[in-house]
């Protein structure tokens, strides 16, 4: 805690210049319309980072226009697949390229470790768009036996002009998942960055123009979700909306495109993961992995492991060790090497995960350690864990999106897989067991949509994620997400033509 304290004394300067701050609107970068600009902050210092252009309806509609042009007279869409590879490899390697520029603004922006953003997420953010490149030229349908004899087949064509709307917590890998899949398919894309992290994109776009992406294809609008976004879900010639965000958002955006064109919707919202602890388990290693599944990036993750059951045999134990390892959690300037967490994304964030804090305490969780703010300047938050945490206590059922492990104890298999389902979420899921038939049996019982065994926050580009329930609709990466950007057109002829 004192280290911590020191450094918001005296916040490194972030090693990076700030160059673009207008949208990007048909391959160039445009003031808003009305001329309105928001600020973003520096969570450790609460400070004004940036001005940028404010984008609104108005704008949305300019880039979707401009996106609209692309798809239906580009090159885009209609360039050999080979060329879109060859595009969409250049952008990956600008983007390795400007990996640390590219971190540095999202460490900033969010607050996330600079060196988690570096080593943990750019490598996926490239990574991403090779893989899509690599499926560029791989995307086609099938020949299909008819009963009437009739001669017919698939072809996979892009949906058109996608938008997509992203949310503050990992900028840089939500804009990989939802681009490259929507580019690598011959879309055009609107993208919609959340408000507090819209700086890392816009550089982003930059290396696209610089790779060769046409004027058009790929548009970079800033601004609020209520304005900006809301106009994106209501647009009539949006094709499809991708969006990551809350569920609450997340049912305004399906009510949207009812309301509009019905528009095709995919859903990455919210989560409310349970870790599961089993009773042979070595609980050094399992203490250390719930931790990482809970703490990992500030807690700010739709994933996040933030129901710990525990079995009753190793319970004390656990929750012993859980407390003096959220304690050594190092806490600290994002930009200083080996911090492990930095301060929560902004004020709205920072209030809301301390109110969630007190609600435990209210309602009668024990709380171990952390429960208050670190240091009086930032939005830095002690790392929390909560014992003896009741099903129905708000901690253990909404979304705190923060740095708070909240521990419960059970006592069989059959008991936790119902407790652990007993939610409104099914994002995905922890098991801590040496135990096949254990494994087995609690992965095959969860509704979730991604079940991490013995490990967690494997996130490879080839393998689908998505939620069960209110955690969303589709699934995003790998294979699984080209069916998202592809429409299947059915061709139905004669084997003989009559017409010749
Ligand atoms: P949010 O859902 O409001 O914001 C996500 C994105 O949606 C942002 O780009 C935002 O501008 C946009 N948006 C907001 N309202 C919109 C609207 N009416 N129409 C279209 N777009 C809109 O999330 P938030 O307010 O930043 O965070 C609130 C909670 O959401 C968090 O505490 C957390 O529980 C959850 N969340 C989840 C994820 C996730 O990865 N699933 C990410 C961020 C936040």
């Amino acid at each position: 805690a004192a280290a911590a304290e020191k450094e918001l004394e005296n916040p490194l300067k972030p090693p990076v210049e700030i160059k673009y701050t207008k949208l990007l609107i048909n391959g160039e970068f445009v003031d808003s319309k009305s001329g309105k600009t928001f600020a973003t902050h520096d969570p450790r210092t609460e400070e004004v980072i940036a001005h940028l252009s404010e984008g609104d309806a108005v704008d949305i509609d300019i880039a979707v226009k401009a996106a609209r042009k692309a798809f239906d007279e580009g090159p885009w869409p209609r360039m050999p697949a080979y060329e879109r590879v060859n595009i969409l490899n250049r952008f990956a390697d600008l983007l390795e390229k400007h990996s640390e520029e590219l971190a540095a603004l999202d460490a900033w922006d969010s607050g996330k470790p600079y060196e988690q953003a570096l080593y943990g997420e750019m490598p996926g953010v490239v990574r991403n768009f090779k893989y899509f490149a690599g499926w560029a030229d791989k995307i086609h349908g099938r020949t299909i036996p008819t009963d009437s004899g009739h001669f017919a087949y698939t072809l996979h064509e892009p949906v058109g002009v996608c938008g997509q709307i992203i949310p503050w917590n990992f900028p840089m890998v939500m804009f990989a998942w939802k681009v490259a899949p929507a580019l690598a398919c011959g879309n055009t894309v609107v993208l919609k960055t959340a408000e507090q992290t819209p700086l890392s994109a816009l550089r982003a776009g930059a290396l696209a123009l610089e790779a060769g992406i046409p004027p058009g294809v790929l548009n970079i609008v800033s601004g609020y979700g209520e304005t900006a976004g809301a106009a994106l879900t209501h647009h009539m010639d949006v094709d499809k909306v991708a969006f990551t965000g809350s569920t609450e958002v997340g049912k305004k955006i399906l009510q949207a495109a009812g309301k509009s064109n019905l528009k095709k919707v995919t859903l990455e919202l919210g989560g409310k993961s349970p870790f599961i602890v089993c009773e042979g388990a070595d609980v050094d290693k399992a203490v250390e992995l719930s931790h990482f599944a809970l703490f990992f990036n500030q807690g700010e993750c739709c994933c996040a492991g933030s129901r710990t059951f525990v079995h009753e045999k190793v319970y004390d134990e656990f929750v012993e060790k859980a407390k003096e390892r959220a304690v050594k959690r190092v806490v600290g300037d994002p930009f200083k090497s080996g911090v492990e967490q930095g301060p929560q994304v902004d004020k709205e964030q920072f209030n809301k995960i301390l109110g969630y804090i007190k609600s435990g305490q209210e309602q009668g969780a024990r709380l171990l350690t952390g429960g208050s703010r670190l240091g009086s300047k930032g939005y830095y938050i002690q790392p929390t864990v909560f014992a003896d945490v009741q099903d129905h206590h708000q901690i253990f059922n909404e979304e705190i999106f923060g740095p708070v492990q909240s521990v419960t104890k059970f006592s069989g298999i059959d008991e936790v897989i119902k407790r652990a389902n007993r939610t409104q979420f099914g994002l995905a899921a922890g098991i801590f067991s040496n135990d096949v038939n254990e494994i087995n049996t609690i992965s095959r019982g969860l509704r979730a949509g991604t079940v991490w065994v013995n490990t967690y926050n494997i996130y490879d580009t080839s393998l689908p994620f998505g939620g069960y329930k209110q955690s969303g609709l589709g699934r995003e990466k790998g294979i699984y997400a080209l069916e998202n950007y592809t429409e299947v057109k059915t061709v139905v002829m004669p084997m003989i033509n009559p017409a010749w």
